[in-house]
């Protein structure tokens, strides 16, 4: 529950009250949040459309955030079709100095077995869950570095000694993963929607299953079965859930083929901070892969 309280300025912020004079960004979901105050500091108003607790896949925005989009200056989104409400809500509020922030342009793309409302428009296709990978993440970093020191000149030296120190954690952070995960006497991953690709391919791990390939669409009999042979196939003993989707499908699962559900979260943490929250994460896949 702290963590909900620490998000509150955010929350307060998506209810359109933004200060006057500083720059106002709008990120799409938390964990771009979390990227973008390590860079913004105190020199910038931040929310994020998506709270801690919904999952970017199922959310539908409220109408109280139109006014956040409205007075925005800068929206940053991933991309790819994963912010299928977004379009709606940048149109609706018809903000002619709002600038988008794509993090996902320009990034090499894995397929993944995702499907996405994307639209058929010829619009890249790939899988969204980029920001889980601290590499790619220091990457489109700068890119938000950047739109800010453009958007606020007088700031520019602060973002970027702010954007410096936190890809030397960053660096700091795929060091410890690329150790740690070097360990792991099970290279297999059953994770519960397809986030962790990146992540998996970034460290050598595979990804044996997921439970939901649609996130909030249950897995038939037949997908359960694979699964289950799947974790029979490589001796995995924990499968993951996720705090923002309901975890009935892994609780079947682990109760049939006698494996543990551990969770981990792929959204972010409320309190701002991302490499806390991708050392949260990275603790309970350790124990599950160790
Ligand atoms: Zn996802």
């Amino acid at each position: 529950m702290k963590k909900y309280f620490m998000f509150l300025p955010a929350l307060l912020i998506s209810a359109g009250i933004f200060a006057a004079d500083r720059i106002k960004i709008v990120t799409s979901i938390v964990p771009l949040y979390n990227i973008t105050a390590a860079i913004a500091g105190d020199k910038a108003d931040i929310m994020s459309m998506v709270p801690p607790g919904s999952s970017p896949h199922t959310f539908s925005p409220k109408p109280s955030q139109l006014k956040a989009m409205a007075d925005a200056d800068l929206f940053i989104q991933v991309g790819l079709g994963m912010e299928f409400w977004a379009d709606k809500i940048v149109k609706a509020s018809d903000n002619k100095k709002l600038q988008i922030l794509t993090i996902t342009d320009g990034i090499k793309l894995l397929a993944g077995d995702f499907d996405e409302p994307v639209d058929k428009s010829g619009r890249r296709a790939g899988n969204p869950h980029v920001w889980l990978d601290p590499v790619i993440t220091k990457g489109f970093s700068g890119r938000i570095c950047d739109a800010l020191s453009k958007l606020d000149p007088l700031n520019a030296a602060y973002y970027k000694a702010n954007y410096k120190k936190f890809g030397a954690e960053l660096d700091e952070l795929d060091r410890y993963f690329s150790a740690e995960t070097k360990k792991f006497t099970l290279k297999e991953v059953i994770s519960f929607h397809p986030a962790w690709v990146y992540f998996e391919a970034r460290y050598g791990l595979k990804e044996a299953g997921v439970i939901e390939a649609v996130p909030g669409r249950e897995p038939t009999p037949r997908d359960l079965g694979i699964i289950i042979s799947k974790i029979k196939e490589y001796g995995i003993r924990t499968i993951f859930a996720e705090p923002q989707l309901p975890r009935k499908a892994a609780d079947v699962i682990a109760k049939e083929a006698g494996v543990n559900v551990l969770i981990i979260d792929p959204n972010g943490a409320a309190d701002g901070d991302y490499i806390g929250f991708m050392k949260k994460n990275f603790e309970i896949i350790k124990e599950a892969m160790k």
